[in-house]
């Protein structure tokens, strides 16, 4: 079986990352109005935008690290515009567990 484990990036991991996003000035758009589709500004390339989805219930993200890694700072960037990384989200922790998968929230609480 070649299955992965469903992977949960650890809340700490993802707070790291958001904040190291916040403090290099990313900014997080949503596109359409669609809290399932963004774009990430890219620090490294001042004309660059990343696509964060989440799609069939995974985060996706389409910087260059996301092919090896199940985070980067663009998706955590995103969970954080959410509000699913707060102490009060609905994302969890605190050892609640979860922050994503769960289909990453039903894939936001579906259309
Ligand atoms: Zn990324």
């Amino acid at each position: 079986m070649t299955t992965m484990p469903e992977t949960i990036v650890p809340v700490a991991t993802w707070r790291r990352l958001a904040e190291k996003a916040a403090r290099e000035g990313l900014r997080a758009y949503r596109l359409n109005g669609d809290r399932r589709a963004w774009a990430v500004t890219s620090h490294s390339q001042t004309d660059t935008a990343y696509e964060v989805t989440i799609l069939d219930g995974d985060l996706l993200c389409s910087c260059r690290g996301s092919a090896f890694r199940s985070y980067c700072k663009h998706r955590a960037l995103v969970l954080a515009e959410l509000g699913l990384l707060d102490e009060a989200g609905s994302g969890v922790d605190a050892e609640g567990r979860p922050v994503v998968p769960d289909r990453v929230i039903e894939a936001l609480y579906a259309a």
